[in-house]
């Protein structure tokens, strides 16, 4: 017998897993708040080291300019000084065509050199900002590695402390079977599958009202909700694998549920109890069918609902797949 202990232990368990998940998917996810920096960060020392081949290659053209400027000015000058102590024309003729050719380049290069340096002043200063950037963008990121240290440690105090509520918790559960054949593993596959539905669904425990699931809203076959009702095991919704524990219904809610249009199952599962009438001794069991008794009117549809039951079992798996 499943006792009302084992399902309320269930239901802790299943508050602590889905805190549990929701923590470990947020530690999973804070690393990413990061990248957004990190590629800024990478595209700026990107650019820096393109500025800097930029800026030494402008550097190379401004040495050789100005070692060029230097032989023109030499050459012009010497031209100058030639020019002054020249005795023949055509001796003469020759330096003043020197000193044109020199000029000419020596402009040429002036010019050039200037473009040069203004390029090379302009790249120095990108250059400088370029760096100033990377400082602070790295320093912006260390502070948010720092604050995401943080928040990654605060996720594991917080993981730490469910990690001994979660023992606790499962060391009850893993009694369930206690005095029987294969108690641990039966116990342990319980586990395992209640761990598994709540990953999906974060619901792994929900209640049988009126022959339905309350996880998935599909009508249970009539012998099985029976089942969930009598507990002698924990059972698992066919449909939406959840475990199920049985919930008695006011007469309010059972309204609610009619209007939804499956009542033609609740008259299987009617019909249900009267034939195993003989198990129902007790006063409670009868007055719990009493609720059921008013709805004879639906016995007519009662082996229409055996089929709608088959049908759905073939959409069990988009339904669990929708939520
Ligand atoms: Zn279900």
């Amino acid at each position: 017998m499943v006792t009302t202990e084992v399902f309320e232990n269930l239901k802790s368990l299943q508050e602590i897993l889905v805190q549990k998940y929701e923590l470990e998917g947020k530690k999973s996810d804070a690393p990413k708040q990061l990248s957004n920096q990190e590629d800024l960060l990478a595209k700026t020392q990107k650019e820096f080291i393109e500025q800097k081949s930029n800026y030494d290659a402008t550097q190379e053209k401004v040495t050789q300019l100005k070692a060029q400027l230097e032989e023109a000015v030499k050459s012009r000058e010497e031209g100058e000084k030639g020019v002054a102590n020249s005795t023949t024309h055509r001796e003469y003729e020759a330096l003043e065509k020197q000193i044109t050719e020199a000029k000419t380049l020596e402009e040429q290069v002036r010019k050039d050199l200037q473009h040069e340096e203004k390029d090379l002043a302009e790249l120095n200063e990108r250059l400088k900002n370029s760096e100033e950037l990377i400082k602070f963008q790295e320093s912006e990121l260390n502070s948010s590695r720092e604050s995401l240290n943080k928040e990654l440690s605060s996720y594991d105090n917080k993981l730490a402390k469910l990690k001994v509520e979660e023992d606790k918790v499962t060391k009850n559960i893993n009694m369930i079977y206690a005095g029987e054949e294969n108690a641990e593993l039966k116990a342990q596959e319980i586990l395992f599958k209640f761990q598994r539905i709540i990953q999906r669904n974060s619901e792994g425990i929900v209640s049988v009202r009126n022959g339905v699931c309350s996880g998935c809203h599909m009508i249970l076959p009539a012998n099985f909700a029976n089942e969930v009702r009598e507990g002698e095991d924990i059972n698992f919704c066919p449909y939406c694998s959840r475990i199920l524990y049985y919930e008695e219904v006011s007469e309010d809610q059972a309204e609610d549920y009619f209007d939804i249009g499956a009542a033609g199952s609740l008259a299987g599962l009617d019909d249900e109890f009267e034939d195993e009438d003989s198990e129902y001794g007790d006063d409670e069991e009868k007055e719990e069918r009493s609720e059921f008794d008013d709805e004879e009117e639906f016995d007519e549809e009662s082996e229409d609902s055996e089929d709608e039951d088959e049908d759905s079992d073939d959409d069990s798996d988009e339904d669990e797949d929708e939520e």
